[in-house]
């Protein structure tokens, strides 16, 4: 099968031929139709975080298609049904966090894309048992997103506890951030969005934010403190250390910064204002299989959509180079079947 293949950190992707993967019995083997570009399959090829992934790698954590094998112990899937395979690829499902509905703090965890192949490939392996349908009225392009960007944001949403009416800022609108907004919108939020250049916050406007500001032209966290006093919540999907500073002096008292972004550095938190101003600092990795289903469930009623330029898996090493650049719109999905 062709699959796009990254040999080491910081080279070059390269189209190849690779075998096959064997489906045992609680696997199913998905035929890709589209695989979205997350900038984790960036950090993936270039090694950026303290976990380090399987190399060679086939990356790719928004893969989805149609089943074309079962496992024999797989019962609830069949031929044909449409599935994405999420970062989420398997956890242990009986430890404390598995059980608790945590399953994405589960310390035995597989990663699509990270320490398995992934969906930037003609097929890919899954788990029967984590990967998730799709909605009928949702193609393949408008599905992919969500399997990443999708369900993050709208579980980072889920973790700032803003209520409806009340204000949150998407700091980063990149192919997280313009669907957080969305999800934001549907929830009932308030949205100010942080990013910079026409483009972008034109979209941030389109999409249902009420204020949008472009971080090179003023201080996000100063003019957030204008305009509504500050938020009740932030979502950081940046990936840039200064973008968390200012996500977190851009909330008010009590509010919630959430943390979703991973660029490689530390975030410097201050204690003082952390006690005194009753802040929340937190992190949030994805979302559960529930969380998937009710994400994509927001798009089947058409309250969301991911905003997606299509290309092909030959242009891989291009979007990666648009990505580092900034020069993204929404998310980009490669069309593989
Ligand atoms: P992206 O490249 O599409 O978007 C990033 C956006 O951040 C861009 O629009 C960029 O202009 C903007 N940005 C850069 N500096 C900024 C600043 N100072 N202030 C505001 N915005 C700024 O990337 P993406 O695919 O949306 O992923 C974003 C990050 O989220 C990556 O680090 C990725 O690894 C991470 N991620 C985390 C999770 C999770 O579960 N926590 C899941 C998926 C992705
Ligand atoms: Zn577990
Ligand atoms: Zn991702």
């Amino acid at each position: 099968m062709k699959a796009a293949v990254v040999n080491k950190f910081k080279g070059p992707l390269v189209i190849k031929d690779i075998p096959l993967p064997q489906v045992k019995p609680r696997d199913i083997l998905v035929k890709i139709h589209a695989c979205g570009v997350c900038h984790t399959d960036l950090h993936a090829c270039h090694g950026d975080w303290p976990v380090k992934p399987k190399m060679p790698l086939v990356p790719g954590h928004e893969g989805v298609g149609e089943i074309v094998e079962v496992g024999s112990e797989i019962q609830h899937l069949k031929v044909g049904d449409r599935v994405g395979v999420p970062w989420l690829y398997s956890a242990c499902g009986h430890c404390d966090y598995c059980l608790e509905g945590q399953e994405t703090l589960c310390l035995d965890q597989h990663n699509a894309g990270y320490s398995v192949d992934g969906g930037y490939a003609e097929f890919c392996l899954a788990n029967g048992d984590y990967a998730i349908k799709i909605p009928d009225n949702i193609s393949y392009v408008d599905a992919a997103p969500l399997f990443c960007a999708g369900v993050t944001t709208y579980k980072a949403l889920k973790v700032t506890d803003v209520k409806p009416g009340q204000w949150v800022a998407i700091v980063g609108v990149g192919g997280l951030g313009h669907l957080a907004i969305q999800y934001a919108v549907a929830m009932g939020m308030n949205v100010i969005a942080v990013d910079t250049g026409a483009e972008k916050l034109s979209l941030a406007k389109e999409l249902g934010a009420t204020h949008c500001i472009d971080f090179m032209k003023e201080k996000p966290s100063q003019a957030i403190h204008n305009l509504v006093n500050g938020v009740h919540g932030v979502v950081c999907t940046a990936v840039s250390k200064p973008a968390f500073e200012e996500a977190y002096r851009a909330i008010r008292r009590g509010g919630a910064c959430v943390l979703v972004g991973l660029p490689p550095e530390d975030m410097p938190i201050p204690i003082f204002d952390t006690v005194l101003n009753g802040i929340k600092v937190i992190g949030s990795i994805v979302g559960t299989r529930k969380d998937l289903q009710e994400c994509l469930q927001f798009a089947a009623e058409g309250k969301v959509k991911a905003i997606t330029e299509v290309k092909q898996l030959d242009d891989i090493n291009d979007i990666f180079d648009d990505m580092i650049k900034g020069e993204i719109n929404g998310r980009i999905v490669m069309e593989i079947a």
